[in-house]
């Protein structure tokens, strides 16, 4: 039995076989961090704007996907793949070479759709037209890092914008019939089990399409890192982070794909907890402590009519 909506079973209901993501680098940066906004950016973000596992900027997207392509041969034997803009925030640009990078994209067979990463406070209204365009043509998996509902906890970690923008992207993404999914960190400091389960009822009063979950990690050469060594704050046992993350899951929305469950934190820049490192051990952990709760999701999930008010904190 499946006790929550995998990322494998949409991959299958969608394209009728598992597609196997490659990372690109479009060249982006990110208002947060060039001075647009802020210089310092998200205090967990690690150099690479979040997308260390992204192919070189230096080739073109097509060179990215063929190498991608190369490199996926000796785990995946399917025939497709979705292009993912991961890096940085992209769709932070001159609509004119977003055109030029995701039509690329998008041009040879074998790439069944293009996930693009960004930010909600990046989408104006002609970059949302130039991605329903795409969307008609393959579709487009808009991914943002909300983190958190709370404005005060946004503001410690320098996310660069309230939580309300965050509604309005996702609205009007849905209005133009553009998927989105909602990026969540567990464990953020100073926010409680209470706090964590508005951040999923205001998910669940949205129209988004898919969750990643994460605990918090600290990468090198980050202002967290910085914090976390002079200060440093409670981090998740594996037991504590598979509590938490089974908890949030059944308060998640049944039809709302989770499409990350885990860490991705790069080996080379993660400070703590390491034990997130063992993907699949905390994978394996999570499905049997599921099964042995007859855990589900959806088990918790009521729609919560003041889900709406999270976005007026002040
Ligand atoms: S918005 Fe993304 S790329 Fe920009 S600083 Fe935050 S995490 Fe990094």
């Amino acid at each position: 039995m499946e006790r929550y909506y995998s990322y494998s079973r949409f991959l299958k209901e969608t394209f009728g076989e598992k597609v196997y993501k490659i990372s690109i680098d479009g060249g982006f940066t990110c208002p947060n961090r060039d001075g647009t906004l802020s210089e310092g950016g998200c205090i967990f973000c690690s150099e690479g704007g979040s997308g260390d596992y992204a192919e070189s900027s230096r080739l073109s997207v097509s060179g990215q996907i063929a190498r991608g392509k190369g490199q996926s041969s000796k785990k995946y034997s399917g025939g497709r793949y979705i292009a993912y803009f991961q890096a940085f925030t992209n769709t932070y640009g001159p609509v004119d070479r977003l055109r030029a990078l995701y039509e690329e994209a998008i041009a040879p067979e074998e790439i069944a759709a293009i996930a693009i990463g960004t930010r909600p406070d990046c989408l104006p209204a002609p970059v949302l037209d130039l991605l329903e365009e795409i969307n008609r043509i393959k579709p487009v998996f808009l991914e943002m890092g909300l983190q958190t509902c709370h404005d005060s906890t946004a503001a410690f970690l320098n996310r660069g914008y309230r939580t309300e923008v965050f509604t309005q992207a996702a609205e009007a993404c849905a209005a133009r019939g553009i998927r989105t999914t909602a990026h969540l960190i567990l464990g953020l400091p100073g926010e409680s089990p209470e706090m964590l389960a508005e951040t999923i009822r205001y998910v669940n009063a949205l129209p988004v399409g898919g969750v990643k979950l994460s605990m918090l990690h600290i990468l090198k050469n980050t202002r967290l890192a910085d914090i976390y060594a002079q200060e440093p704050f409670p981090l998740f046992t594996p037991e504590s982070y598979i509590s938490c993350v089974i908890s949030c899951i059944e308060m998640l929305r049944p039809d709302i794909v989770i499409e990350r469950m885990t860490g991705d934190g790069p080996r080379d820049l993660l400070i703590a907890p390491t034990w997130s490192l063992h993907k699949r051990n905390v994978l394996n952990s999570i499905h049997q402590e599921m099964k042995r709760r007859d855990s589900f999701q959806g088990k918790q999930w009521q729609v919560h009519p003041a889900a709406g008010s999270m976005i007026t904190e002040k």
